[in-house]
């Protein structure tokens, strides 16, 4: 596919939008002209009477154009809007799927809702974000919903309060969906202990660095990769760091993603336990044995029954348990099936997420394993899932969207009131400090009193952070640089 951007510099959004329809063209954007069987044009002119904003698709012999005239003072964020309607309406027609987010190719929908009610009130920041981009009124409800609950949690953030997060990149085999940077236990296994111990050594750095500025720590999150790769001595050494380098005294959360249910075993869930974790994820992504074969997920549904059983008995109470809608193989009863058993566990928490297909992920390159991109049956999933979580006492309390992902859907947390996790929402609204430990990890220092937020990276891989650990550990002195810069901290 070529798209050709004639006369405004909108490239990135409109080539989003032809990726929601057609995720898997390579497209070339250019400002010539050129020949191509397909072809994508978004131009934009200026004339005496006004600003003209054309598309127009060609497709070997299938042609159509839509054209806008604006005011010649509008401006750029509404020449673009408009333009991003025209070619959203002419692709809709073409491919005859309306994708129900409408022209919001965003990560963060539910930011964006939460800004238009703050300006124009609920009901009308409602219908402009419905209007205005397109969304469906169900997942305007969706957001909506979403936003009020997760406001409860954003009002537990304050200026002096933080979160962890660790990051155990390691997991057993890899998914064939996954783009994360996890490296295989078999690959790296060597690594494990030394990275191990210096991961402590920073949650120990990150600790004094806390208590030196005087901040307040409010969750903790154990995340990956699979955090239970680790051996139930490993998780014991790390998670008895953080009991003696922090006071958790406030901590209202401390998830471990247990993740992988081939992983869990009675003697890491002790480790947990004594170590006061109060939030686990053991996550089936489906309960269709063939489904997880073709994804290359190296567990059975009998696994993740019995790890989840098993985390009752050793009275784990708040469980979290991810889903994903769109898997190859998968079809809309199997999905239902999967959904309806795992609200039968009546776990506190259900996330469900839609498949990205990134390109770094298996599954994208290999094409002798081709996967039919089917948005419409995924957007049907979706609808089901919110259904039944809603009538079985589930609420949506975060809601994230990703490149890529089939339908252009989204990723939505639901959970049981008074089961949310306050850093699933943290993490999205960048509203709140979160110091990072380990590789891939990236720390956030908000500004208490503004809006303005700053960032420092760890290193990305294992063998990265272990080898240049002293040079990282200098650049997260920043944390102090930057907190004296905001230099508004409350006593
Ligand atoms: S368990 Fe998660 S992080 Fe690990 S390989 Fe699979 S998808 Fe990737």
């Amino acid at each position: 596919m070529t798209l050709i951007i004639d006369g405004h510099s909108f490239h990135y959004e409109m080539e989003n939008l032809c990726r929601i329809f057609f995720p898997y063209q390579k497209i070339n954007v250019t400002p010539q002209p050129v020949e191509d069987r397909f072809l994508v044009y978004a131009g934009i002119s200026q004339s005496t009477n006004g600003i003209l904003v054309t598309a127009r698709l060609k497709i070997d012999s299938y042609h159509s154009e839509n054209s806008d005239l604006l005011p010649l003072h509008a401006e750029e964020s509404e020449q673009e809007r408009r333009m991003a309607i025209l070619l959203f309406r002419l692709l809709v027609d073409y491919c005859g799927f309306t994708p129900k987010w409408g022209i919001l190719t965003g990560v963060r929908p539910v930011k964006l809702l939460r800004r238009f009610v703050a300006e124009m009130g609920e009901e009308k920041g409602m219908e402009y974000f419905q209007t205005q981009f397109l969304v469906s009124p169900e997942k305007a409800k969706l957001s909506l919903t979403t936003m009020h609950n997760e406001e409860k949690l954003l009002a537990l953030s304050e200026p002096d309060s933080f979160s962890l997060y660790i990051s155990i990149p390691f997991c057993p085999t890899r998914c064939s969906y996954c783009s994360f940077v996890s490296s295989t236990v078999e690959k790296t296994v060597k690594l494990i202990p030394e990275y191990l111990s210096l991961l402590c050594k920073e949650v120990e750095y990150t600790a004094k660095t806390a208590a030196e500025l005087g901040l307040r720590l409010i969750s903790v999150y154990v995340g990956g990769g699979t955090p239970t790769t680790l051996t139930a001595e490993q998780l014991d050494v790390l998670l008895g760091t953080v009991n003696r380098s922090f006071d958790l005294s406030y901590c209202r959360e401390f998830t471990v993603e247990a993740g992988r249910p081939d992983t869990i075993t009675p003697e890491k869930l002790t480790a947990l336990k004594k170590c006061g974790v109060t939030r686990i994820s053991i996550n089936p992504q489906t309960l269709n044995d063939e489904v997880l074969h073709k994804i290359g997920r190296r567990h059975s549904t009998e696994q993740t029954l019995s790890a989840f059983a098993l985390a009752r008995e050793l009275d784990f109470r708040n469980i979290n348990m991810d889903l994903i809608a769109g898997l190859p193989g998968d079809s809309v009863p199997s999905f239902c099936n999967t959904l309806d058993r795992v609200i039968n566990l009546e776990p506190e928490s259900i996330t469900v997420h839609t498949l990205s297909l990134k390109r770094s992920s298996t599954i994208f390159q290999d094409e002798s394993r081709p996967f039919t991109n089917d948005a419409e049956a995924t957007a049907e999933m979706l609808d089901y899932a919110g259904e039944h979580l809603f009538q079985n006492g589930y609420a949506p309390y975060y809601l994230y969207r990703q490149s890529r992902m089939v339908g252009n859907l989204e990723n939505t947390g639901w959970a049981k009131p008074g089961y949310e996790s306050p850093y699933n929402v943290y993490i999205m609204d960048e509203t709140h400090t979160i110091l990072a430990c380990g590789a891939g990890a990236s720390s956030k220092i908000k500004d208490p009193l503004s809006d303005r937020l700053e960032r420092i990276f760890n290193f990305k891989y294992p063998y990265e952070y272990i080898n240049r650990y002293e040079e990282m550990i200098i650049r997260k002195d920043q944390v102090k640089t930057i907190y004296d810069k905001f230099r508004r901290i409350p006593e």
